[in-house]
């Protein structure tokens, strides 16, 4: 009686295990052709630019990315790779589009580097269709996108979604697609105009790095296989965030209302160091926050923002409040507020803490400034000045040239000496 209790205990122990291990791994949902028909749309083309608030023009970073991205799938079995535009002209989205149906494809992924109005966004994100089907293979396939950007350390703003007044999908090329039937979605790299991502995205070499990437989250959402690559993405197909085929992802869902709570409290004013901690408690219960920026004038103006730490925008995981330590103008009394913000971009302003003493690092004491004195009156030998440099530099030059001189004219006179007395003895 007992020893069947025991092992009944064991047997319930893994089955709760292996729904654990399940729970956020989960295959891919799609059913694909033999082969696997991709279609990759670099965006823009033609006169359309894209973004030119970076150094470059976003429609050739894109042509670039999606080139290196389709000769890296190339390498697997299984797959047929085409793309929308292979130089730099235009498509209406619709046509895009029709590439896609037209050739049966299995998904439009559609590449883009970001740009904001504000130059105060940075990140990656991916946009998936409202329409359930469709909807749950682009939160898959975008997951893996976002996955690898991740890795090579960009920070990650989510899946989302944007509605049309018109009920439907806001973006163009995902709305035609689907209407024809294609899964569709756009993968925004990162935002060029701003200096936290512009490390990866500021050169040619950049470009075709997230262009590799882009093909390995390909592979791993399809389980691809590559003989001449050596790898195997089997596995990687059953590692997918779980989405149910009719459900819409509510984490991925558009949220039009400002995060519902932000609020401080101090832990710690360290007044000769100008460092404050604060604990940031914020709450927004459609998103995750992923941004908070921070105001010295009780939330007048505030600083660039910053990524809020320990949250996982992928699985929806957060915490409920963050250690924040925040270092203070040195001579200020500052009125502290932060503010948090949404993947959408929108904002909660915190409370505001006041301290009743000024932030200031110590003076140097007596001795210090004794010591410092002593080191002033015995000072360094002073480097020599530009000019002075170069007058010295021009002397040893005419000082050589005129050794030189003499020494040559000393053996002209010495020759002209000897060979006259030569030609007598011959
Ligand atoms: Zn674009």
């Amino acid at each position: 009686m007992h020893k069947k209790h025991i092992f009944s205990g064991i047997l319930l122990c893994v089955a709760f295990l292996i729904l654990c291990m399940n729970a956020s791994a989960a295959p891919r949902i799609q059913k694909t052709k033999d082969p696997i028909i991709l279609v990759l749309d670099p965006g823009h083309g033609g006169e359309n630019n894209g973004t030119e608030e970076g150094a470059y023009l976003e429609k050739d970073m894109n042509l670039l990315t999606a080139q290196v991205m389709a000769e890296e799938l190339r390498k697997y079995d299984g797959i047929k790779v085409y793309l929308t535009r292979e130089d730099d002209t235009d498509l209406s989205l619709k046509d895009r589009a029709k590439v896609a149906a037209d050739l049966n494809a299995d998904f439009l992924v559609s590449i883009h580097y970001n740009a904001s109005e504000s130059h105060a966004l940075f990140g990656a994100e991916a946009w998936i269709s409202l329409i359930p089907e469709y909807h749950a293979q682009g939160y898959q396939l975008a997951t893996c996108f976002l996955r690898e950007y991740r890795d090579m350390g960009v920070f990650i703003r989510g899946v989302k979604t944007r509605r049309h007044s018109k009920g439907n999908d806001y973006y163009g090329v995902i709305r035609e697609s689907v209407t024809l039937g294609v899964p569709a979605l756009i993968v925004e790299h990162c935002h060029v105009d701003h200096p936290l991502d512009q490390e990866f995205c500021d050169s040619e070499e950049d470009w075709k790095l997230f262009g590799k990437a882009d093909a390995l989250a390909v592979a791993k959402y399809f389980g691809l296989k590559s003989k001449s690559l050596g790898e195997d993405h089997t596995e990687d197909a059953q590692d997918l965030p779980e989405v149910t085929k009719n459900q819409l992802v509510p984490r991925a869902m558009q949220d039009l209302t400002e995060p519902l709570y932000c609020h401080i409290t101090l832990i710690d004013a360290k007044y000769e160091e100008d460092l404050v901690s604060v604990y940031l408690t914020g709450e927004d219960p459609d998103s995750n926050l992923i941004y908070y920026s921070v105001s010295f004038d009780g939330g007048e103006t505030f600083g660039s923002g910053i990524p809020l730490p320990g949250g996982d925008i992928l699985t929806g995981e957060m915490p409920d409040s963050f250690r924040i330590d925040i270092e203070v103008p040195d001579k200020s009394t500052p009125r502290l507020a932060l503010r948090v913000y949404n993947p959408y971009d929108l904002d909660c302003i915190s409370n505001v803490l006041t301290f009743d003493q000024m932030f200031q690092k110590p003076v140097p004491t007596l001795e210090a400034t004794k010591e410092i004195r002593e080191v002033q009156v015995d000072p360094e030998p002073e480097a020599p000045s530009p000019e002075a440099d170069k007058k010295a530099k021009l002397f040893k030059v005419i000082g050589i040239a005129c050794i030189a001189t003499g020494v040559l004219l000393f053996f002209i006179i010495l020759f002209t000496l000897l060979l006259p007395r030569k030609k007598k003895e011959d």
